[in-house]
Parts: structure tokens; C-alpha cells; sequence
């Protein structure tokens, strides 16, 4: 008897990952994605390998899960990686003030967070604001958003997974109530087809509430938008965060020879039709200017703006919703079978988002396969499309 068979719409970081898992542990894996490979949010998003520090004072649970799968990227994917580390500087009394909570956050979490001295800090980083007051340096990394998520697919695909992009989901289709497949529409035949399978997961991201009304079921993903301003010259050489809980602009990620400001955060309902207000820009341009004065004179090379798949809570602002992840299965949830969603998180939690929806996915199949994923190193980005 053949393995059951998964249908996974989207191949952002989220889909990608999830291939892997379910490939590993011996399923059947197809994915489809309307565009090319993470041309989703994961494609345009700030590329920080998160070490947890930025939450580690108010959002315990997402720091803990962002360093404990930082420490796994980095053992099993370091060719999409840039492992150069990141500071936290107290740019005045307030940050200097936040520095003990943060050390503690830091602590709490297991995130390895060392101070360095101020001058040491200049000596890495000349074009920061001379008048730092404190620099605690952290293991955040960059990584390659293509890249991570074509070695995750890579290997899929070396494990029988098939991965079709510009493939476009337009319903689902049923048995009964239970959700049986999908109807796709492949934008570079023109062709309509069907997609039968015996267990579909919806990892669209900002896009999930969209698709899961396809099967007429909620799921509570509030799309949360961020500005990011790309200068093009790379100032810093490690990442570049401001010592106080996350805010506007307070962070510099340098992605190959850019350096890229960011974020905001606030509410939209249609993921693919964000507008960028000027004054989010301007914004973005100010705070960016604090931590690195020398971004004046860099020329503004692009300025974007994608939506994150958060889990709305009740009565919290946009920017607070927790960075944790959830898998909701819509049999449980609303009487609907064969139809799974997994959503929140980050990028960099896409292994262990994937580790906890496969999870869910082999039970609900009643397939009994361990995640291997954690020691499984990924092949290269490269052998994508060998
Ligand atoms: C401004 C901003 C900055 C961020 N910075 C970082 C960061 O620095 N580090 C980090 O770790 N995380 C970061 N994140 C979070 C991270 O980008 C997201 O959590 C992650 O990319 C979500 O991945 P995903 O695969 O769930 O969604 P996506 O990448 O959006 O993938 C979903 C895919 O589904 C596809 N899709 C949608 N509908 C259909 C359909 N009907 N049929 C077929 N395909 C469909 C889409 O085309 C898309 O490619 C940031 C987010 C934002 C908004």
C-alpha cells in the first residue's frame, strides 16, 4: 500500500519546511505555490536570523523558540546562512535603563548574550552612533530567503516530493464535508486540474484566512504589515538592533551590500494590496539614522512592505501579538476533515512550525513516524532544480 498522500499550498519558508518534515518520515508530498518559491512574505521579509533577542523581554515563548531553532539552522542548512552575529546598543538613558531587563530576558531564554565594551563595539561597527552608552552582543544571523527555502525543498524533492510553483489554488475539493484535494490552475499551461489527497495543509501565511474559507472555516490570522527601507550599501557588518522593546525602525539587518531598515507593524486585511504611507518611510529613515547616522548619505535602493501570518489575540495591539506559531486542525475545530493550517511564527521558526504541523498531520493519518529533521542537514540550494 502506498503512503498517504499531503497537499501543501504555499512554498514560503512555512510550506517549505513542512515538505521536508513529511517527505523525511516517508509520506507522499505535493506542493503547490501560485507564484515562484517564496514570493510570499518569506521572499521580502527582514532576512534576520532571529537569536530571540528582540522578544526575549516581552515575548518569552517566541525568543525561546526563535534561539533553539537558530542553533538547529545553523547545523543543517549553513550554506543559506550569514552567521555574523548581533549587537543591542543603548543609544540613551531609557535603552541604558532597559539594559538589566535585558540581560535578564536574555538569560531566561538561553540566548548567549556578552556585553561588550563601547569601544569594541565602535571598532566592529565604525558607523555607529558614537554616542552608544552600552553593546551587548547576540547570536543573530542573516539568512538567504530563496535559498532557505529551495535547501528545505531540495531535499524534499531528493525524497520523492514534488513541487510545483505557479500553481495556483482557486478551490478545494471535497468528500462529503471532508476536504479531498484541491482545484489548481497552472499558470504556465493555462490547464485547470484537480489534486486529489488525503490530507491537505494550508501554509499560505498572511493568505491562510483566504484559502481556509475555502472550506468555509476561520482561522484567527491577523495579516500585520512592516515598511522596510533598503539602502544600497552595506554599512554594518553585523546585525544592528536598538536596546529597548521592539518599536519603529530600531533595527539594521545588512543583506549582501544593502543595509535594510525596518520594521513597522499594523493591520491590513488584503495581503496583496499593502500601501506604503510616506511617513512610515520617513519614519524608518529617522530611527535608522539614530542607531547609524552614516544611512543619510546612502541611497535609498527600494522600499517594501509584506504581511506577517500572526495569531490575533483579543484586545492586543498589532504589535505585541505573540511571534509563536499554532496548527489548527480544522476536524477538531469546526467538523471539517482533511484540512490542516499552520500559521504565526517566523521564518526562522519555519522547522519547528514544520515539526509541529507534521506532527499533527502523521496522527490525523494515523502514520506513527518520528521528526528527523532536527540532525537531518540539508542538501544544497543548488541541486533545486537538478
Ligand atoms: C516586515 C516583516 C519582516 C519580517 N522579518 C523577519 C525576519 O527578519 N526574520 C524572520 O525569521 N521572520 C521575519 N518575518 C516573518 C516571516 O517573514 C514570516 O513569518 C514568514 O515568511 C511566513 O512564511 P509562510 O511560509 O508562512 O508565508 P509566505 O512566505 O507568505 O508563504 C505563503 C505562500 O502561499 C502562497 N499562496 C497563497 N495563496 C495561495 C493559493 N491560493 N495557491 C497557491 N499558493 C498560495 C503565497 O504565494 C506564498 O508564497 C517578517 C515579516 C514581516 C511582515
Amino acid at each position: 500500500m502506498s503512503a498517504p498522500h499531503v497537499l501543501i499550498i504555499g512554498a514560503g519558508s512555512t510550506g517549505s519546511a513542512t515538505a521536508h518534515d513529511l517527505a523525511l518520515r516517508g509520506l507522499r508530498v505535493t506542493v503547490v505555490e501560485r507564484g515562484e518559491i517564496a514570493s510570499g512574505t518569506t521572499g521580502r521579509n527582514h532576512c534576520l536570523l532571529h537569536s530571540g533577542g528582540r522578544y526575549c523581554v516581552n515575548d518569552q515563548e517566541g525568543a525561546i523558540e526563535c534561539i533553539e531553532e537558530n542553533l538547529i539552522l545553523r547545523r543543517i542548512m549553513p550554506h543559506a546562512l550569514e552567521m555574523n552575529d548581533g549587537l543591542f546598543v543603548a543609544l540613551d538613558d531609557e535603552d541604558y535603563a532597559f539594559k538589566e531587563k535585558f540581560l535578564a530576558g536574555c538569560a531566561a531564554c538561553h540566548i548567549p548574550a556578552r556585553e561588550i565594551p563601547v569601544q569594541q563595539a565602535l571598532q566592529i561597527e565604525p558607523f555607529l552612533n558614537p554616542q552608544i552608552k552600552a553593546a551587548v552582543q547576540v547570536p543573530d544571523g542573516v539568512f538567504e530567503p530563496w535559498r532557505f527555502c529551495t535547501s528545505f525543498l531540495a531535499t524534499a524533492k531528493k525524497n520523492g516530493a514534488t513541487i510545483r510553483n505557479f500553481t495556483q489554488v482557486n478551490d478545494l475539493v471535497f468528500q462529503g464535508r471532508a476536504v479531498a484535494g484541491a482545484q489548481v490552475f497552472d499558470h504556465r499551461t493555462g490547464k485547470t486540474e484537480i489534486i486529489g489527497a488525503d490530507l491537505v495543509v494550508n501554509a499560505t501565511g498572511a493568505w491562510a484566512g483566504m484559502l481556509a474559507a475555502m472550506a468555509k472555516v476561520d482561522v484567527p490570522v491577523a495579516p500585520t504589515a512592516g515598511v522596510m527601507v533598503a539602502i544600497g550599501k552595506r554599512f554594518n557588518n553585523m546585525v544592528v538592533n536598538r536596546m529597548h522593546l521592539p518599536h519603529d525602525g530600531d533595527i539594521v539587518v545588512p543583506i549582501r551590500n544593502t543595509s535594510i531598515i525596518g520594521t513597522t507593524s499594523w493591520r491590513v486585511t488584503k495581503p496583496d494590496a499593502i500601501e506604503i504611507p510616506q511617513d512610515q518611510i520617513d519614519k524608518m529613515m529617522q530611527a535608522g539614522q539614530l542607531l547609524m547616522p552614516i544611512l543619510k548619505a546612502g541611497v535609498q535602493r527600494g522600499v517594501m512592505a509584506v504581511a506577517r501570518p500572526l495569531i490575533a489575540s483579543a484586545n492586543v495591539d498589532a504589535r505585541d501579538f505573540s511571534r509563536t506559531f499554532e496548527a489548527f486542525n480544522h476536524r477538531k475545530q469546526s467538523g471539517v476533515a482533511g484540512l490542516i493550517t499552520i500559521s504565526g511564527g517566523k521564518t526562522t521558526t519555519a522547522r519547528g512550525m514544520a515539526e509541529k504541523v507534521s506532527d499533527v498531520v502523521c496522527a490525523e493519518l494515523g502514520v506513527s513516524a518520528e521528526c528527523k529533521t532536527k540532525t537531518t542537514p540539508l542538501i544544497s540550494y543548488r541541486d533545486f532544480y537538478v
